[in-house]
């Protein structure tokens, strides 16, 4: 069933409060600190968040850090800062490393058991003899140690005594299991790596499998959701929460990974496109990152609102990334004023304007928000149009400038084109035009009509701005196969050009956000801000041919 049931999770949630299953909820977001969070992680803590507080319960904020080499403490500043940039604040913040000194006590407890072993065989040794669905694994030649020699070993390992890869300690559950994690998976592996959080503490680092389950059961996590690729890891969950002897016993449900079309949705590829600088860092615009997101101009409501349109699923499908856009587009269209801004300027002269004269003009900030009131803007005799707004021989049905042809220039006045001046290479530089002063904005002129509306800035007053045109980093479907999704990745990604905003813009803010007439929506750029230039990104272009 490939519909979105966004209550599946939640079928599930009240039978068991019913039942009396369990009494209360307690639900995580584990993510591992070894990148920045993406769109589909979103999806998650959306998910995790928002179930809790549906049924008075509580989520945990937990770091699964149980890898050394690949996490580290910037990644955790981020995760808490864009986790709390979403709108969620966590009941408990909890590091899945505080836990390793119970975790060992489990482990030893399984050994004791008969249940666990250390075992010699080479990583690629015991892939190899695990089998594959067609045959049955073939057991450790170290499988039958007695507990003793286990313990032994086993604390060897912890001291330090082996080297990495020299020895592992693995559960004893079933080489001939169909499942192929429940045979004899890998609970605990040496890596001499210092640690974010224990720094050289251990030298014994547990497996996700392993980890994860005992991780929950410490927390009275009651519903752990994950995505479905450890469906088929269930079983070795339920078997580790048992035979660790765990007090509290959380249950594992599955739910379809977020996929968007053109966007790449792996922090070890993120990380590859930041390592390789094909982009400017996590945060790069482009990025599907909350903080690249972020930085482009999308919000959190426009996120949470896509998130809950998408559902959850329990079938793995790919959505189209211009439903993402749709929800900005939604959210900023009656919180962002509209402003004008012209992004490849071309000069108009109006030859019987006064010289020397500003005049103000009333222009409304949002027509379909009248909430948001109006202001002034400059007029005079120079201003700058858009360069595709005027066209030397038009084709039919163009309603913009031409010579002969009248328009009206928003919120001010219509202009007749008369005249226009090249540069020695042909380039058209300069248009000359006349105003008719009776055709005024919001005085009611009804005497004729224009087909063409334009937008415009004031010259003296513009004030400079770069635009930041982005398209999607992804140009295909990424290949599922290998790492060459490098090679998809779309050489016009990042346009910028170069031209002119509205002096009322001097005192936007970074992540002001606005419409500009026809171009789209605008955000100002976190890390490009000064005061002679203002740097915009475009968050999303007006036009979709989305429907929802
Ligand atoms: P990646 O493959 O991008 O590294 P991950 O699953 O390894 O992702 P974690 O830090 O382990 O990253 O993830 C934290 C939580 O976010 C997990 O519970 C995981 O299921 C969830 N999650 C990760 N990616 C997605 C996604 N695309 N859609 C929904 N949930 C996701
Ligand atoms: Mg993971
Ligand atoms: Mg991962």
């Amino acid at each position: 069933d490939n519909r979105p049931t966004s209550n599946f999770l939640k079928n599930i949630i009240t039978e068991d409060l019913k039942s009396g299953k369990v009494d209360h909820i307690i639900t995580r977001f584990p993510p591992e600190p070894n990148g920045y969070l993406h769109i589909g992680h979103a999806k998650s803590i959306i998910l995790n968040f928002e179930l809790a507080d549906e049924f008075k319960g509580k989520t945990n904020l937990r770091f699964d850090d149980t890898n050394p080499t690949k996490e580290d403490t910037e990644y955790v500043e981020s995760i808490k800062e864009d986790v709390r940039w979403l709108g969620y604040e966590w009941d408990n913040l909890f590091f899945a490393s505080d836990y390793f000194e119970e975790m060992y006590k489990r482990a030893v407890l399984l050994i004791k058991k008969g249940k666990a072993y250390v075992c010699d065989l080479k990583a690629d040794e015991i892939r190899q003899m695990r089998g594959s669905l067609t045959e049955v694994g073939q057991k450790s030649p170290y499988r039958d140690r007695s507990a003793e020699e286990n313990l032994d070993l086993f604390e060897r390992m912890k001291k330090g005594e082996f080297k990495d890869g020299e020895k592992v300690l693995r559960a004893k559950i079933d080489m001939a299991s169909p499942n192929i994690n429940m045979r004899d998976p890998v609970l605990y592996r040496i890596a001499h790596a210092s640690h974010h959080n224990t720094g050289d503490k251990w030298c014994i680092y547990p497996m996700y499998d392993f980890a994860h389950p005992l991780e929950d059961a410490i927390e009275g996590v009651t519903h752990s959701i994950c995505t479905l690729e450890f469906e088929d890891h269930r079983p070795l969950y339920d078997w580790v929460i048992r035979e660790c002897e765990m007090e509290e016993v959380p249950h594992q449900y599955e739910f379809a990974r977020l996929n968007i079309t053109n966007t790449v949705m792996s922090k070890r590829k993120l990380k590859q496109l930041v390592d390789e600088k094909v982009v400017d860092g996590w945060d790069d615009p482009r990025m599907p990152t909350i903080s690249g997101l972020r930085r482009r101009g999308y919000t959190p409501e426009a996120i949470r609102n896509f998130a809950r349109e998408i559902g959850v699923a329990k079938a793995d499908s790919v959505v189209d990334s211009k439903m993402l856009e749709h929800f900005i587009r939604e959210d900023l269209k009656l919180k962002a004023p509209r402003t004008m801004a012209v992004l490849e300027p071309l000069k108009v002269i109006i030859t019987n304007y006064p010289e020397d004269t500003v005049e103000m003009l009333e222009a409304e900030n949002n027509p379909e928000n009248p909430d948001m009131g109006s202001r002034q803007i400059p007029f005079s005799r120079e201003l700058y149009i858009e360069q595709e707004d005027f066209m030397e021989n038009p084709p039919p049905k163009y309603h913009r400038l031409f010579v002969g042809n009248e328009v009206r220039l928003k919120n001010a006045y219509f202009i007749k084109c008369n005249d226009f001046v090249k540069d020695e290479r042909g380039k058209v530089i300069e248009l000359h035009c006349t105003y008719d002063p009776e055709t005024k904005s919001g005085t009611g002129f009804t005497g004729r009509k224009v087909k063409g509306t334009i937008h415009w800035v004031e010259a003296s007053q513009a004030l400079p701005a770069e635009f930041r045109l982005y398209e999607p980093l992804i140009l295909d479907q990424e290949e599922e196969d290998d790492g060459s999704f490098l090679d998809y990745i779309n050489p016009k990604s990042l346009e910028t050009v170069q031209g002119l905003v509205e002096p009322g813009l001097k005192t936007a803010k970074v992540q002001d956000k606005f419409q500009f007439v026809r171009h789209g929506y605008f955000t100002i750029d976190s890390s490009h801000f000064n005061q002679d230039r203002l740097v915009f990104n475009r968050i999303v272009s007006l036009k979709s041919s989305y429907q929802l």
